[in-house]
């Protein structure tokens, strides 16, 4: 595979400071992002700004004359996985398994439709209404475990579809941290519990990484969320989410800080797809920028 690449919901810097979690990043640092997720999300599969207009505006990604991730792609393999803002399902050279507004395994939340038996057996699901009785009872223990079985859920279903797909781009996202981060105080998940999330996605992450051996991975998040739990253009602070690469192609200096409009043409880029005319720009050289410069540097005397 080329290319792997993981939403974080709700991450921000601190998720690489757990300790020994396997992980070894090449680069990392903050991403500015939109606030939240529908607009960010959005944002990482076409390059463009968008707002969120009002709170719950989660409504269908088809914005009328964006073109997405997918169009770009043609023929490549491609597998989709959980991205909220995507719904209904796209036809694309591979899988695609709806975030957000999808509640059922059925034809508008899964592409092909031969596929749906499969997650049956993987035991899918959409999971946001598995949360909502633990927290209004305040049974966190629960809340808890029903988040790592959501985690260890979607990390099955990304082994399997790189596994059957062989797709060049497995974009996938885990939501299970936003639940989680959104009941971080103390009366609620509060720190241990979420640490225990996080070490238990940042290992499945590495075993991820470990079993499909991805050229380049490319992690990023939405936003990040406040000690109260909250997110959004009310709380300035949790514009800073976190991005994090693994790859052999090499970063484009200065970038610790880096923009969630520069995620979709570093995409394009670990793939060796031209980007178009966007906003951001990639945080990494294409395979095809690199010969361009060393076939420079030779014609200019630099190398033999
Ligand atoms: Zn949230």
């Amino acid at each position: 595979m080329k290319t792997l690449v993981i939403g974080l919901d709700g991450e921000d810097n601190y998720f690489w400071n757990i300790g020994d979690i396997g992980l070894q990043l090449d680069y990392y640092g903050e991403l500015e992002t939109f606030y939240s997720t529908f607009p960010s999300f959005l944002c990482s599969l076409t390059g463009k700004r968008y707002a969120q207009r009002m709170q719950g505006d989660f409504s269908s990604h088809r914005v009328v004359g964006h073109k997405m991730l997918w169009d770009y792609l043609g023929d490549i393999r491609q597998t989709y996985i959980n991205i909220p803002a995507t719904y209904p399902a796209e036809e694309v050279n591979g899988s695609f398994i709806c975030g957000w507004k999808a509640k059922s395994l059925d034809s508008n939340s899964v592409r092909p439709i031969s596929l749906i038996p499969k997650l049956e057996k993987l035991g899918y699901n959409f999971g946001k209404d598995l949360f909502e009785s633990p927290a209004a009872e305040g049974r966190w223990d629960d809340f808890l475990n029903e988040g790592i079985k959501q985690i260890h859920m979607r990390t099955k279903a990304i082994k399997y579809l790189a596994k059957k797909d062989k797709p060049e781009l497995l974009f996938a996202v885990y939501t299970t941290t936003d639940e989680c981060l959104h009941q971080r105080i103390e009366t609620r998940l509060g720190k241990n519990r979420i640490r225990t999330m996080n070490e238990i996605l940042s290992e499945d992450l590495s075993s991820i990484i470990d079993e499909i051996q991805p050229e380049t991975t490319i992690f990023f998040s939405d936003h990040s969320i406040n000690d109260m739990g909250y997110h959004g253009p009310d709380h300035e602070e949790t514009k800073w989410g976190t991005w994090g690469l693994i790859t052999d192609l090499e970063h484009i200096p200065p970038r610790d800080k880096a923009h969630i409009l520069d995620i979709f043409p570093t995409i394009l880029a670990s793939l060796d797809v031209n980007i178009p005319a966007v906003e951001g720009s990639s945080l990494i050289y294409s395979e095809s920028d690199k010969k361009i410069f060393t076939d420079r540097l030779r014609r200019l005397g630099y190398l033999s």
